[in-house]
């Protein structure tokens, strides 16, 4: 801290001089402008369909497509057969000459671009599972076939498969406003999902020879067509996922008899499936509270020892989703009860082998009703009347009313708590990331699943989101439930590091995934709810974009522009930041100096000079000459007038010239000259970038504590460093900024005036102590320490 006196006299043309700071030609200046500049020239045009509010306007359309299946599944050879009739209705108004579809599977062609565009893998540290998945994706014989495309009559509609999409030429346009009915055939091999990460799969237990499906990506799906982008047919590299058209289902899945299935939508032949016990159970599940077993443990575990002969189908309807998943196995524990949405009742089932035992039966079904009622709370009801979550080999992956979790804890019955450390596997034996998990793909059915965003194009416009209700989930769940993402200060290591591309990059060239599309736009959203909107603002916000864009697609500017809309708030510049560019915040709590009044008093002020002098230390010179005689102390005569007098001595002349100054002054200034104000001018540097509100506590010298946000518009005329004045009547002791690590600043050792130590520690490291060649072959020499 630099004390200073200003003197009152200077202090209108002081204001000239800073009002006209920040001028035109100030490169910092500029840079204030650029943060704080609208998106406009970024966004799309608002239309007819798409508002300038970011609601949907009165032109919005989109299109659909019912769909009736009837698919085998092989258990003997791994694969799918199925024939599909899908009703296309052209709501838009645009006549279409083709219509393309999504050969998903298609990806697992060995000439797939997928394959084609993949680029080395580190050999410095391959894993087992890696190396395994690359030999698997060499071996496995992946894609569709396509075994014909009819129309109503039953005539060959002419189609061509280019890699992931299909067109269907038809014989005359299809007219806007009219449907057309038309039919594929087609099979493909299911991969092993154990081996390659994809989605969905097979897993084979070794142990009782059964096996374990979670169908997804199965059927040939409508590519969306769109008013903002025309037709979605972005080919499938396989990171980018879907961009699906909502549509009724009917699905009839044949297995084998003794199978399972659980599947989008209801089950519509309860009493052809199930036994009669059974259906007893599952209607009592309707209204239970309590987990009520469908199948019990001990049920799945006879069933899994001998398998029945002959199939069975099971039958299935969905309405309003975009997509339809299913999961069989002869292994499935099946449980159920009922979950609150709001007023709703929803059946929350899981399904799982008894080697998810005992984790599932205590968690699966509680987290998915758990979802449900918070995800609500900020949304919208829970429109569907059933919840899934199954678990198998697929990591974690959503579907509408179903997802696939793969945690389950060891042989022996034990798990790990929680993750242990970025990049290990243990969260897949453990308690909070079989929670977290489901958390997670349960409240997909929210984003995309119902407000159903782009995924081929945006990964964070349903993963962002959903990650940042899942920290909200997650800390409804339990008092320091271990949230890997949504804190800011877990955010702060990608922040900083090298390898970024905005949020706003197309998912298939995002680098470090999961930090960039689901843990930094969770972190901005927390950071806008709690420190930049409030609570009540952002909450109401959030769910008016959830409502407008239930059922219907949105795009990122739909959801920037409903933020702003409904909050009175210009946001332009926290998007900007946080979502097209890399910046991090990194504020650095600069010089802090203190200005008092001049009073012109000479008795007071050059009292104060004195003490000022007085307390400065004197020079090394001066203390090491203190006792030195010097010329003077021998020759006294050489001294004159200036030796003896004190300079802050107040003379007559002192006097006249107070009385002079106060002479010019008007009463209202005369008073000014008594303020008794601490004036101190705070200085903060942005090293990061990003601009940030800052929320600041300040201790005062009478041991009271204040605290305070500056909104992050101060940063508006210069956007690298700004002067704050805080005017203050005691004596401030100490500046911190981001007390709660509350900003996702990255270096919080420059926050704090005065500097504080930040502690740490170090470890020693110990050599290894690997027995040399000459004693390797003698393990009572090798077992001994070497001393
Ligand atoms: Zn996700």
């Amino acid at each position: 801290m630099t004390p200073k006196t200003f003197a009152a006299l200077f202090a209108a043309p002081f204001l000239l001089f800073a009002s006209g700071a920040g001028a035109a030609g100030d490169p910092a200046a500029r840079s204030g402008a650029d943060a704080f500049a609208q998106l406009d020239y970024l966004l799309a045009t608002p239309t007819d369909e798409r508002l300038a509010t970011g609601a949907p306007g009165p032109g919005y359309w989109q299109q659909r497509a019912d769909y009736d299946i009837t698919v085998t599944l092989d258990d003997e050879e791994q694969r799918i057969e199925g024939r599909e009739t899908i009703t296309y209705h052209n709501n838009s108004p645009h006549d279409l000459p083709y219509l393309w579809l999504q050969l998903d599977q298609n990806r697992f062609r060995r000439d797939s671009d997928d394959m084609l565009t993949k680029t080395a893998p580190d050999f410095a540290q391959l894993s087992y599972g890696a190396l395994a998945s690359l030999l698997e994706r060499r071996r496995f014989e992946g894609g569709v076939s396509i075994e014909g495309v009819t129309d109503a009559r039953g005539e060959p509609l002419p189609h061509t498969v280019n890699r992931t999409m299909m067109r269907i030429d038809l014989p005359a346009p299809l007219k806007a406003g009219e449907s057309l009915r038309f039919s594929v055939a087609w099979s493909h091999n299911i991969i092993d999902a154990t081996v390659v990460s994809a989605r969905g799969g097979y897993e084979y237990f070794p142990k009782d020879g059964n096996y374990l499906y979670e169908i997804a990506q199965w059927y040939p799906r409508m590519a969306a067509y769109t008013d903002y982008a025309g037709w979605q047919h972005k080919q499938f590299l396989g990171r980018g996922e879907f961009t699906l058209e909502l549509g009724d289902y009917d699905v009839a899945i044949t297995v084998p008899a003794d199978h399972v299935v659980a599947a989008t939508g209801e089950l519509q032949n309860a009493d052809e499936v199930l036994t009669a016990e059974q259906r007893a159970r599952f209607e009592a599940a309707r209204s239970s509270d309590e987990l009520v077993f469908v199948v019990t443990p001990e049920e799945a575990a006879a069933n899994a020892r001998e398998a029945a002969a002959g199939t069975r189908t099971w039958r299935f309807q969905a309405e309003d989703v975009r997509d339809f998943a299913f999961a069989s196995s002869r292994k499935f524990i099946w449980d159920a009860r009922r979950a609150r949405s709001g007023e709703r009742d929803v059946m929350a089932m899981s399904f799982y082998p008894n080697e998810a035992e005992p984790l599932w039966s205590q968690y699966s079904t509680a987290a998915i009703a758990h979802t449900i009622d918070v995800y609500s709370r900020y949304t919208f009801e829970y429109p569907y009347p059933v919840a899934i979550s199954v678990n198998g080999p697929v990591g974690g992956m959503e579907y509408p009313m179903i997802s696939f979790n793969k945690p389950r804890p060891y042989a022996d019955g034990t798990y790990w708590d929680v993750r242990q450390k970025p990049g290990d596997k243990t969260w897949e034996r453990s308690k909070y990331g079989l929670i977290s998990v489901i958390i997670h793909e349960v409240g997909h059915n929210y984003f995309p699943m119902v407000v159903n965003s782009d995924e081929r194009q945006w990964t964070w416009m349903d993963e962002g989101l959903n990650t940042f209700l899942q920290f909200l989930t997650e800390q409804a769940w339990e008092e320091g439930y271990p949230s890997r993402r949504g804190e800011p200060a877990k955010m702060t290591e990608y922040m900083a590091s090298a390898t970024q591309v905005p949020i706003m990059t197309n998912s298939e060239s995002i680098h470090q995934f999961g930090n960039n599309a689901y843990g930094k736009p969770a972190t901005a959203l927390n950071i806008l709810r709690e420190s930049i909107l409030g609570r009540e603002l952002f909450d109401h916000a959030f769910r008016e974009y959830a409502r407008r864009w239930k059922f219907r697609r949105p795009t990122p500017a739909d959801f920037f522009r409903t933020m702003e809309d409904a909050s009175a708030m210009d946001l332009d510049w926290f998007w900007r930041g946080w979502f097209y560019g890399t910046g991090h915040v990194d504020v650095a709590l600069g010089e802090v100096a203190l200005y008092r009044v001049d009073s012109l008093d000479p008795e007071r002020e050059k009292a104060w000079e004195q003490a000022r002098a007085e307390a400065e230390e004197p020079s090394l010179s001066d203390q090491r000459n203190a006792a030195a005689e010097r010329l003077l102390d021998r020759q006294p005569a050489l001294k004159d007038f200036y030796n003896e007098s004190d300079e802050y001595r107040v003379t007559p002349w002192d006097y006249a010239q107070y009385e002079k100054a106060l002479d010019r002054l008007t009463e209202r200034e005369r008073a000014l000259l008594d303020t008794a104000e601490h004036f101190y001018v705070v200085t903060f540097d942005n090293l990061g970038g990003l601009v940030t509100p800052l929320p600041l506590r300040i201790s005062y010298e009478d041991g009271t504590v204040e605290e305070l946000t500056v909104p992050a518009e101060i940063w508006r005329h210069n956007a690298e460093q700004v002067k704050k004045l805080f005017i203050r009547d005691r004596e401030i002791t100490a500046i911190e900024f981001d007390p709660y690590r509350s900003t996702a600043d990255t270096n919080v050792a420059n926050n704090a005036w005065p500097r504080k130590v930040v502690p740490s520690r170090f470890q020693l490291f110990k050599e290894s102590e690997e027995p040399n060649p000459m004693r390797r072959n003698d393990e009572d020499a090798w077992s001994q320490p070497i001393r």
